[in-house]
């Protein structure tokens, strides 16, 4: 159904959500137009955990560790993208989330002053997502989600700025693009000829 990325090369994953259960959700790119599969097999994963800062889980993930972890995404996904009004949240979802929620999550090994190690399985790891989901999504901060202005990315953040005007989830690359955009059309409207 996805192209994916395959098994073999190493994905750098997008960090620019502001929290940890959207940049989850981020793992399916462009879901509107062409979606591109991140996390395509157990050595993705396994990756995005570490680089999410969750730890080390290489050679202890499996096929079925992938399979959860995108349903939980995906749960997430439409959650955080619902509308009470038009698109209210599945309860299927809810629950989903809730369960995953209620496991052992992973724990920390603080090192030094700054740094902090977390260790744990899989199953911690998708216990450790989901319950921050709960967090999100059952507080006031679900208010502040926001799909990208990107019209392809659908990439969803939460706004922190005061103002609640951020547009987009990474000024380098989508905002960048826009800016770029606005700026060639400028150009061309004031160039002679
Ligand atoms: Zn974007």
């Amino acid at each position: 159904m996805y192209a994916g990325m395959g098994d073999t090369a190493w994905v750098e994953f997008t960090f620019v959500s502001g929290h940890l259960a959207l940049d989850l959700a981020a793992t399916l790119t462009w879901r509107s137009t062409y979606p591109i599969e991140l996390l395509a097999g157990p050595q993705d994963l396994s990756a995005w955990i570490e680089q999410a800062g969750l730890g080390d889980v290489a050679g202890r993930v499996g096929a079925a560790d992938v399979e959860r972890m995108r349903e939980l995404r995906e749960a997430i996904y439409r959650t955080a993208s619902a509308d009470p009004l038009e698109r209210p949240p599945r309860a299927g979802d809810l629950r989903l989330i809730s369960r995953t929620a209620a496991g052992k999550q992973v724990t920390p090994v603080l090192e030094e002053l700054g740094r902090a190690v977390w260790h744990g399985t899989v199953e911690q790891v998708l216990a450790t997502v989901a319950h921050q989901a709960c967090v999100l999504l059952g507080g006031p901060d679900h208010r502040r989600i926001r799909s990208c202005a990107d019209s392809q990315c659908t990439r969803l953040f939460v706004d922190h700025s005061r103002s609640g005007s951020r547009r987009w989830c990474d000024k380098q690359t989508c905002g960048g693009r826009a800016n770029a955009a606005a700026y060639r059309r400028r150009r061309s409207q004031h160039s002679p000829g």
